[in-house]
């Protein structure tokens, strides 16, 4: 058996011992230099809340594993859970309605959760104060973890079949040599392994330094008290940690409650960021108790003043009480709030698992397990990869800023559409001047500036016939959304638009081995001669889909690859390294030149006429066929052009080296000029690519679904094997598959939905929408939605919006394609 090494005793590195012994791995050593009986990391102090629902399902998910996992540890009849539910209140209307936005999550998801009024919410938590409640989400299996003692449980078991554990003994070095690590470096000397994994929670940071690699977490103070005896919750439990109400949030103020038998624990958010660097804390004693460990730091009471009083008003049977104790603890905070695993990028076998709550935290671990031992997670890890981060999000600087807004943010109601207000402008396509010229209004993605609409459009919503007049939204559907984007829809499907593509990832894979590399790794057949464009799948060996690419032949030895994000680049690196490894003839290189080059869709009826103004190059049907590449010329600009839209329409994505592209725009905005063109963004093209029956990897499309399931099936080469995830895939079809990805349109013409909403059929929640927008040439709004294969195109169903339901049905895959070209690219 391989020798895996893990760094970190916590809640997180004695599952991942736990979920791979149990899995057959025999020969598991765990080195922390906390003591073991209490090691003196976050997971020593955590009070333990577990809250299911989230509005990430994976977050949901590996939350449901934990519960049950945890509930299911126990000795002398004590499990490591106490399911004492959960109970969220309402102060304000805003949060009211953040509540049945979250009821909608849990039956997305799959958790029981119910919407209580006020009286009930009295009910279940008689402490509160009724003038404050307006009402509340109960969720009953939500309760408190015994994390230490799971723990310490966790080490019995693990010993007891194997694993080997080593206390008080810090790593201090990581040996590696050719892109693999080969043994942990402690002052009683090196450790071999084969493969490590490091579950150093907010030590994170160092440990990754040890081996160059850049871990995105910002180690956060967090206040945390627990009260003297409340004389109201006297004999109630059993001392010191007994607890039978349920743990109460208190979002609207940042503030959460538990019962340590009869004190009150209280979390608490609303203080200023207090961001630790984990190298200063100095060495972890040898006795760690409560209130001696490296995590705990001297509370600052001065900063919890305001959620005392604020606790004495939502309880007040507090008043009756007294701070007793409290302390700063530290926890890791992300730029996007997930969590940090995966394989490191540079690495064959160094692994990670931070950044984890205990909420999370064994469905991290059999998560990472899984993927060690089979090569894939049940649950899709996309937003948890380790991987997921381009280089500009990891400076320290960027990692401190958005980490510490996520603390500042953690319980408040963000909009799904919401963008970081700093840093800004990190990444800006060379048509970003032009683009403020015309007013874009701006979202971010991965550091990138991206036009949503353009107010110099809002011209032509006078102009916009009745029929694409778009209809009144409701308040939070209405939030960074523009009428505007209409009048873009209609243009591109009437006339043209310039839509900037360059954000999206672009890769070249060149070399020798560049072919076998990328038939090795797609259900396409990429062989085919320069000048050929394939839409294909990468599966995982499970058949599940890790990401969606195009892949263009430029010449014999030369792809350029459309890809998803970081984590196909680390993929595709890694597949490359390894190829060239084992056959040394079969070189390739993978390279990301998305900041380099930049890209423009030109769509719509009237694009070839905006062609035929600036190029004498030949971009028929003829001379460029659906699905093929040319270089071309465009106004003295040397291009390369591919023929195909995600919009259901005619035209080419550009592409242009970054220097040129400035030039590029202006001459095909001069020349669109008499033919009606302009410039549209990224809400015109969400509409019509759902119009179009386009899916969105990670969004539509994840390694949960296979090509069947998500309507991609299309993408495998009929008669090809050998790829990975082939063998998987064979024998299943669109017939053995149980669920599919279907399109809905909303009945009433006018009722909006986001994604995440459950979807019911015959009163049953069945599935949950993916995305959504109003499809403007339609008149109605549209969503992708999973649902069992028992649900048929003319079907009715309902969708959970707010709490209210929707009538919506499901109609064919592609509601609208001018081209009747596609299917699905
Ligand atoms: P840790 O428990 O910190 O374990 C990491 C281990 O790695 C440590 O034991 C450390 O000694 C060891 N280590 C580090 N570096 C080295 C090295 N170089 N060599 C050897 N060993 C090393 N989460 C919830 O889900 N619900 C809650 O209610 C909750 N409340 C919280 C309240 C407070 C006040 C705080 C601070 C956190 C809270 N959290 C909560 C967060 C939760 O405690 C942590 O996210 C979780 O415990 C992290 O577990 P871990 O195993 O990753 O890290």
């Amino acid at each position: 058996s391989q020798r895996v090494v893990i760094i970190g005793a916590g809640i997180v590195g004695t599952n991942l011992a736990d979920e791979l012994v149990s899995r057959g791995w025999t020969n598991i050593t765990v080195v922390d230099q906390g003591p073991l009986d209490m090691p003196g990391g976050s997971t020593s102090h955590a009070p333990g809340l577990v809250f299911q629902t989230n509005g990430s399902k994976a977050l949901a998910l590996l939350a449901t594993y934990t519960k049950n996992k945890l509930l299911s540890l126990e000795k002398d009849g004590q499990a490591c859970f106490n399911p004492v539910g959960g109970l969220e209140i309402a102060t304000t209307p805003a949060r009211l309605e953040e509540l049945k936005r979250k009821l909608g999550y849990a039956a997305s998801w799959g958790i029981e959760a119910h919407l209580v009024s006020a009286d009930q919410c009295l009910e279940i938590y008689p402490h509160l104060n009724k003038d404050l409640v307006l009402g509340g989400l109960h969720t009953p299996t939500d309760g408190l973890a015994l994390a230490a003692r799971a723990v310490q449980l966790l080490i019995e078991r693990t010993r007891a079949a194997g694993v080997r554990y080593i206390g008080s003994t810090p790593v201090t070095g990581i040996e590696q040599g050719a892109g693999r690590v080969t043994g942990v470096i402690t002052p009683s000397g090196t450790i071999p392994a084969d493969i490590i994994i490091s579950c150093a929670g907010f030590w994170g940071v160092e440990v990754g330094a040890m081996v160059g690699l850049s871990v995105p977490l910002l180690p956060m103070g967090h206040q945390y008290v627990k009260t003297t005896a409340v004389p109201a919750s006297k004999g109630r439990n059993e001392l010191p940690n007994g607890a039978n109400l349920p743990i109460l949030r208190y979002q609207d103020q940042d503030l959460y409650y538990r019962e340590h038998g009869e004190q009150y624990g209280i979390g608490f958010y609303n203080h200023r960021p207090m961001p630790v660097t984990a190298a200063s804390l100095g060495l972890t004693p040898s006795h760690v108790n409560e209130q001696n460990m490296p995590s705990r730091l001297e509370f600052t009471p001065e900063d919890f003043e305001p959620a005392w009083k604020l606790s004495q008003e939502i309880i007040p049977a507090l008043k009756e009480s007294q701070i007793a104790d409290g302390f700063n603890g530290i926890m890791s905070f992300t730029p996007d709030g997930g969590p940090l695993v995966g394989l490191a990028p540079n690495f064959e076998n160094f692994y990670v698992a931070e950044a984890v709550w205990v909420t999370q935290s064994a469905g991290v671990a059999r998560a990472l397990a899984e993927v060690l031992t089979t090569g894939k997670s049940t649950i899709d890890l996309s937003e948890c990869e380790l991987s997921r981060f381009d280089q500009v999000q990891l400076s320290p600087a960027y990692v401190k800023e958005t980490s510490s807004q996520n603390f500042v943010e953690v319980y408040d109601i963000l909009h799904p559409f919401q963008p970081k207000e700093s840093p800004r402008n990190l990444r800006v396509s060379p048509f970003n001047g032009r683009h403020r010229e015309l007013g874009a209004y701006f979202l971010e993605t991965g550091g990138w500036e991206r036009p949503e609409w353009f107010e110099s459009n809002a011209e032509l919503l006078k102009q916009l016939p009745a029929k694409w007049q778009p209809v009144e939204r409701d308040a939070w559907s209405a939030q960074f959304y523009s009428p505007i984007a209409a009048a873009e829809a209609w243009k591109t499907r009437t006339a043209a638009a310039l839509y900037d593509l360059t954000a999206n990832r672009r890769l070249e894979v060149s070399g020798p081995g560049a072919v076998h590399l990328l038939q090795r790794l797609t259900t396409g057949n990429v062989t085919k001669r320069p000048g050929s464009v394939t839409y294909t799948l990468l599966l995982d060996g499970h058949g599940g889909i890790r990401s969606d690419i195009t892949v263009t032949r430029l010449s014999d030895e030369v792809f350029l690859v459309n890809a998803n994000g970081n984590t196909d680049v680390a993929y595709l690196s890694r597949e490359a390294l390894k190829q060239k490894k084992i056959t040394p003839e079969r070189g390739v290189q993978v390279r990301d030149i998305t900041g380099g080059t930049c890209c423009i869709g030109l769509w719509g009826p009237r694009s070839r006429d905006v062609m035929a103004a600036v190029s004498t190059d030949d971009f028929s049907d003829k001379g460029l066929p659906y699905l093929s590449v040319r270089r071309a010329i465009i106004s003295g600009i040397p291009v390369t052009a591919i023929r195909r839209s995600h919009v259901g329409e005619l035209g080419w994505e550009i592409y242009a080296s970054a220097e040129n592209g400035l030039r590029l725009w202006d001459a095909l905005w001069q020349a669109g000029q008499p033919h009606g063109l302009i410039a549209a963004g990224r809400a015109a093209f969400y509409s019509l690519r759902l119009e179009n029956g386009i899916r969105l990897w990670g969004t539509d499309v994840t390694t949960e679904h296979d090509p069947f399931e998500a309507g991609l099936d299309f993408a495998l080469q009929a008669g090809k094997d050998g790829y990975v995830g082939h063998s998987a895939v064979k024998g299943r079809s669109r017939t053995t598959a149980t669920r599919r990805l279907r399109s809905l349109t909303i009945d009433d013409g006018r009722s909006m939905v986001l994604g995440k909403e459950p979807v019911f059929f015959n009163g049953q929640s069945v599935g949950y929408v993916t995305s959504a927008a109003f499809g403007f040439t339609i008149g109605k709004p549209i969503a992708f939605a999973y649902l069992p294969t028992t649900v048929n195109e003319g079907d009715s169903v309902e969708i959970q919006y707010f709490g209210q339901r929707i009538q919506a049905t499901v109609v064919p895959e592609i509601v609208y394609d001018s081209q009747m070209s596609h299917s699905g690219v």
